[in-house]
C-alpha cells in the first residue's frame, strides 16, 4: 500500500493537490475537514458538535477525529492506499494512525509539507471564501486562530515522522502542476 499525508496550513493548497495524487497513484482521498463539513450539513450529532469547534478556529478533540478516521479506514479494505487530509493534525492523532495502520500490516510512506509564507495562506483562504460558502474561511481572525492552532498542535506532526525519516518538505508556492511535480518527486525520494 502506499500511503500519504498531505500536509500543511490551511490554504496550503492540500485540496488542490489530493485529486491530482488520488488521481496518478489510485489512492483513497480522506480529509477529516470535507467528512466533518457533510456532518454538519446533514446536521447530525458529529455534525453538531463540530460546527461548535469548526466556526472558532478550534480542533474538533481527538476522541472524535480518530475514531471517524478509523471507521473510514476500515470501511475501504480494498484500497491500494490513502492519502490523509487534514489528518493526522495532532501528536496523538498521529500516534493512533501508526497503531490502526499497523493493524492493517502497512504504514506511512511519507508525509508532504508543503511550505506557505503567511501572508499569502491568509490571501489564498479570503479568496476561498468568496465561493466556497465556508464561514471559517470567511473571518480573518478565524483564519488567524487556525494558522495559530496549526502552529502550536500541529507542526509537531510534522516533527514526529521526521523522526522516522518520513518528513519530505515541498514549496507549495507556484503553478498546481509545479507543485505537484515537487510532490511526485517528494514520494519517489522516499524508499
Ligand atoms: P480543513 O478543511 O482541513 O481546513 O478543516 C476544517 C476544520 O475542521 C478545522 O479547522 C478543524 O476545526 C476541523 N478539523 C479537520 N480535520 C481535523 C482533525 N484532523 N482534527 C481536529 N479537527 C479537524
Amino acid at each position: 500500500m502506499l500511503n500519504l499525508i498531505l500536509f500543511g496550513a490551511p490554504g496550503s493548497g492540500k485540496g488542490t493537490q489530493a485529486p491530482i495524487l488520488v488521481e496518478k497513484y489510485g489512492l483513497i482521498h480522506i480529509s477529516t475537514g470535507d467528512l466533518f463539513r457533510y456532518e454538519m450539513q446533514n446536521n447530525t450529532p458529529l455534525g453538531l458538535e463540530a460546527k461548535s469547534y469548526m466556526s472558532q478556529g478550534a480542533l474538533v478533540p481527538d476522541s472524535v477525529t480518530i475514531g471517524m478516521l478509523r471507521n473510514k479506514v476500515l470501511a475501504h479494505p480494498e484500497a491500494k492506499g490513502f492519502i490523509f487530509d487534514g489528518f493526522p493534525r495532532t501528536v496523538p492523532q498521529a500516534e493512533a494512525l501508526d497503531a490502526l495502520l499497523t493493524e492493517l500490516k502497512t504504514s506511512i510512506k511519507v508525509l508532504l509539507a508543503m511550505e506557505v509564507a503567511d501572508e499569502l495562506l491568509i490571501e489564498r483562504v479570503l479568496g476561498r471564501g468568496q465561493t466556497s460558502g465556508r464561514a471559517d474561511d470567511q473571518n480573518v481572525e478565524t483564519i488567524k486562530k487556525r494558522l495559530a492552532t496549526y502552529r502550536s498542535e500541529t507542526v509537531p506532526v510534522a516533527d514526529y515522522y521526521a523522526q522516522y525519516g518520513k518528513t519530505q518538505v515541498v514549496d507549495g508556492v507556484g503553478s498546481v502542476e509545479e507543485i505537484s511535480a515537487r510532490l511526485f518527486e517528494a514520494i519517489a525520494a522516499v524508499k
